[in-house]
Parts: C-alpha cells; sequence; structure tokens
C-alpha cells in the first residue's frame, strides 16, 4: 500500500472538519521562511478560506476563522460557566428559571414601594440594582448588570 503523502496529493473534493476543499489556488501561506500553497475551501457555514494541507491534515476540526472564533468563545464561556460554581450559560442565557411577576428574570414588581426592583444573583450572592417606577427601566438596568458581571466573570478568569 501507498504511504499517504498529504503534499503530493490533490485534496480536492475531500472534507476535513467543517471544511471541503474546492481546489488549488495562487495564494500561498507562511511557513517560516518558506511559502507553501493553500487550498481553497468551503466552510460549512459558506465561508471561503484557505489552508495549508497541513493546516487541513494536522487540525482536530478545521473551519474558517470566523468558525474558529466562534467555536473559541464558545468553549471559553463553556469552562468559565463552571468556575466557582457560577454557571454563566444559566445567568446570561436562561430566562426560564425562575419565574415572577414581571416574566423577566430579576425583575419583579415591589408592592410595598410600588417599583419594579431589578435584582442578580452571582456567585450565590444576591444584588440589588435599584428600583425604577418603569419595568422598562428595571429590565435595562438588570440587562445592564447581567452584560458588565458576565464580562468581568469572562475577564477574571481568561487570565488565569
Ligand atoms: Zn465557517
Amino acid at each position: 500500500m501507498k504511504r499517504f503523502s498529504p503534499t503530493l496529493n490533490d485534496l480536492s473534493g475531500r472534507r476535513f472538519g467543517h471544511l471541503v476543499v474546492i481546489g488549488r489556488s495562487e495564494k500561498r501561506g507562511n511557513r517560516g521562511a518558506r511559502t507553501v500553497p493553500l487550498w481553497e475551501c468551503i466552510c460549512d457555514c459558506g465561508n471561503i478560506t484557505y489552508k495549508a494541507t497541513d493546516a487541513l491534515t494536522n487540525s482536530d476540526i478545521s473551519m474558517c476563522n470566523e468558525c474558529a472564533g466562534k467555536y473559541a468563545s464558545q468553549k471559553m464561556r463553556e469552562n468559565a460557566g463552571f468556575v466557582e460554581g457560577t454557571q454563566i450559560s444559566k445567568l446570561k442565557y436562561n430566562s426560564n428559571l425562575s419565574t415572577n411577576s414581571s416574566g423577566v428574570r430579576g425583575v419583579y414588581y415591589d408592592r410595598r414601594s410600588g417599583k419594579w426592583r431589578a435584582r442578580l444573583r452571582f456567585k450565590g450572592k444576591l444584588m440589588d440594582f435599584g428600583s425604577y417606577f418603569s419595568i422598562d427601566d428595571a429590565i435595562k438596568a438588570r440587562k445592564k448588570a447581567e452584560e458588565s458581571f458576565f464580562m468581568e466573570f469572562l475577564e477574571i478568569h481568561k487570565t488565569k
């Protein structure tokens, strides 16, 4: 049997992860001091991307740069989500965890003051983000709090 030699093979039509090779391109990529030819590939998302043979054959999951970026940040979120027992995915995306008077998680009507309050539970602590006459303002405050805590949380764990 002939040994697989990726540099000599024509990869046209072959699939690598999310990429299917369309054919050879004029483009070349850098490998230290020399350059290597790049294959024109189409990603499952529809993007056209150019990859060298080694990038296609050595990568676990080949995809375009845009998908790779999304994939990396998704992984980062997943990893961050289980740090210190705070599941970020729930914090940010699951609005059905608790139902309350406003229908929006963390925003509820305070009968005593007659105002809408915005709250956020983060790392087991319940924080108050003020009370508002308008439900929209309370929702806005809650959303803003969510975003800033979410970003801060990612920042903290990104640097570790
Ligand atoms: Zn893609």
